[in-house]
């Protein structure tokens, strides 16, 4: 992680199926400038995931007590279960300078850029729609009645691209690493991201000025 930077809040949203998860994971393996925030979700957990791992699974009454207790950042409702962003972790590491992914659905990214506008926002588009489809249903986890559901849950979600900063496309996923960590680094030269140092510098050089003068 370099020195002194301030961290980037960064939400990654996408279709079920576009390898969201995967992106995430190989971002987290590959550069230490990354923190992930678990979210806490009324789902049940598929095979293989784990609590406080994938998720917090808690049942409906305590994700209600944590959004009364305004324990969550931002909460939705998604294909009948709740999804919530965690608060305390992801301020104590964006304050700590990581860059903290929340890999978050749409009605959840656009609450996040109310709260903290200089949040980026990228959303993971597949090649095609006939890629996702195929992706879905060979994921095997899914009945075809949730494979259906998914697909036309992103057929609205589609309406909201347009509203985030960049996408990126999943077709080879080490590409879409690479595209994800490029576009995080070059939010990271934003003027607005820089104020302090460019400050610093522009007094330097007036100072300069008059020394030579
Ligand atoms: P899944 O059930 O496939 O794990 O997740 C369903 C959707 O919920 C995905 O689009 C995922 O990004 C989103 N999601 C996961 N955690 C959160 C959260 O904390 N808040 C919101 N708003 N969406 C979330």
């Amino acid at each position: 992680m370099k020195e002194g930077r301030e961290g980037i809040l960064v939400v990654i949203s996408g279709f079920a199926g576009t390898g969201k998860g995967t992106l995430v994971k190989g971002l987290l393996e590959k550069y230490d400038n990354y923190a992930l925030s678990v979210s806490m979700t009324t789902r049940n957990p598929r095979p293989g995931e784990e609590d406080g791992v994938s998720y917090f699974f808690v049942s409906r009454e305590k994700f209600e007590e944590t959004i009364a207790a305004q324990g969550l950042i931002e909460y939705a409702s998604y294909c009948d279960n709740y999804y919530g962003t965690p608060k305390a972790y992801v301020e104590e590491q964006l304050k700590q300078g990581k860059d903290v992914i929340l890999e978050i659905e749409i009605q959840g990214a656009l609450k996040i850029r109310e709260i903290y506008p200089t949040a980026l926002l990228l959303f993971v588009m597949p090649p095609s729609a006939q890629i996702l489809r195929d992706r879905l249903i060979g994921r095997g986890t899914e009945t075809p009645e949730v494979v259906k559901k998914r697909m036309d849950r992103a057929a609205q979600e589609s309406e909201g691209i347009e509203q985030y900063d960049y996408i990126v496309v999943n077709d080879k996923i080490e590409q879409c690493i690479e595209d994800t960590h490029a576009i995080i680094e070059a939010a990271h030269c934003k003027p607005f991201r820089n104020e302090r140092f460019i400050q610093t510098v522009r007094e330097d050089l007036y100072r300069m000025k008059t020394e030579t003068n």
